[in-house]
């Protein structure tokens, strides 16, 4: 069997399009502008870089781009200070602060002072628990875009066997929720797991979020079983630098029936589920209905 791809790359095409399309619908019929503020602290190229393609992404679906860049050494109390400026904004809908933050600025405490209803990123407490007991909330990014391909893959993904690999509060553990809310029957893995290999091989789907180059080989994979691969990695071969996965692609790609690739899988989707959030935290702001299809 080879594997179908899923296009990542496509799908979050059609999504930021679908945003864009609401936006305009919304500055149209109601004078809104939905508004997301990003917040960066320090340097750190990787985020700078995120940050950057965030803001680009926001202005191109026609919203409005709030961007703070803020000193490595800035204190606790001026970004909190920052944040309650940005809660009590009405032109802001969402707050993303970048992570992570330099060492001495607590990242629960910074995340935990964002107004839930703009946490865009769904990492606030009350966001978590919204969405551990099935009520409306902030659904986290990255697998709000696994769930999005999923869905669009299967159709219902009721009933079917799913094993994430990872349990990090902003992948593994709301990936789970989310294919539990969806009436999977979930299987979290993690570096503890006894026989990983054993349980990855009974999954009709596959969500790896390890931060392991290539860790999934293809002979862990059921045949037909869908594989989500959330891993980028930064590698060295042949001596050049390439971007891969957690799971092995080739291998994996000829025992199952659908895989994200990476580049161009998961991780287009994440900036474009961040715009959706965002829209979505813009209507329920203004209490209009919510856009169709952007939320799980
Ligand atoms: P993380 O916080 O480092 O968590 C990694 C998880 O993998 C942990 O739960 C860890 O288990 C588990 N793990 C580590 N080694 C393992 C092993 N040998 N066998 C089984 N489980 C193992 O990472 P993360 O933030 O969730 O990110 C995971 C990957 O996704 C990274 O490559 C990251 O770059 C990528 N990512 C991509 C996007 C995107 O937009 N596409 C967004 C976020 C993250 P323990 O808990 O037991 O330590």
């Amino acid at each position: 069997m080879v594997a179908q791809v899923i296009d990542g790359k496509a799908f979050a095409a059609k999504l930021r399009a679908q945003v864009a399309e609401q936006v305009a619908t919304l500055k149209e019929a109601h004078g809104i502008t939905p508004g997301l503020a990003v917040v960066l602290v320090g340097e750190d190229p990787a985020s700078q870089v995120y940050v950057r393609s965030k803001g680009k992404q926001t202005l191109e679906v026609g919203m409005n781009s709030y961007e703070h860049k803020l000193d490595a050494s800035t204190s606790e109390e001026d970004l909190l200070a920052l944040i309650d400026r940005l809660n009590n904004d009405p032109e802001v809908h969402g707050i993303l602060v970048q992570l992570p933050l330099p060492k001495h600025l607590n990242e629960d405490l910074v995340i935990n002072a964002i107004d839930p209803a703009k946490d865009v990123d769904g990492f606030h407490i009350s966001n978590v628990g919204l969405l551990g007991t099935g009520q409306k909330s902030m659904v986290p990014c990255t697998p709000l875009g696994c769930l999005m391909m999923l869905r669009d893959h299967h159709g219902s993904l009721s009933g079917m066997d799913a094993v994430v690999i990872g349990r990090s509060n902003i992948v593994g553990k709301p990936m789970a929720q989310l294919l539990l809310g969806d009436s999977c029957t979930v299987t979290i893995a993690h570096s503890r797991t006894k026989n990983l290999a054993e349980v990855v091989r009974r999954a009709d789907i596959v969500v790896a979020a390890v931060g392991r180059p290539e860790m999934v080989p293809g002979d862990w994979i059921k045949p037909g079983a869908t594989v989500i691969d959330v891993g980028i990695n930064r590698i060295e071969r042949d001596g050049k630098t390439k971007l891969v996965g957690d799971v092995d692609y080739d291998s994996c790609a000829e025992v199952a029936g659908a895989i994200t690739p990476v580049p161009g899988g998961v991780g287009p989707m994440t900036i474009a589920c961040l715009l959706a959030n965002t829209l979505t935290a813009c209507t329920r702001a203004n209490n209009l209905p919510e856009p169709n299809g952007l939320t799980a």
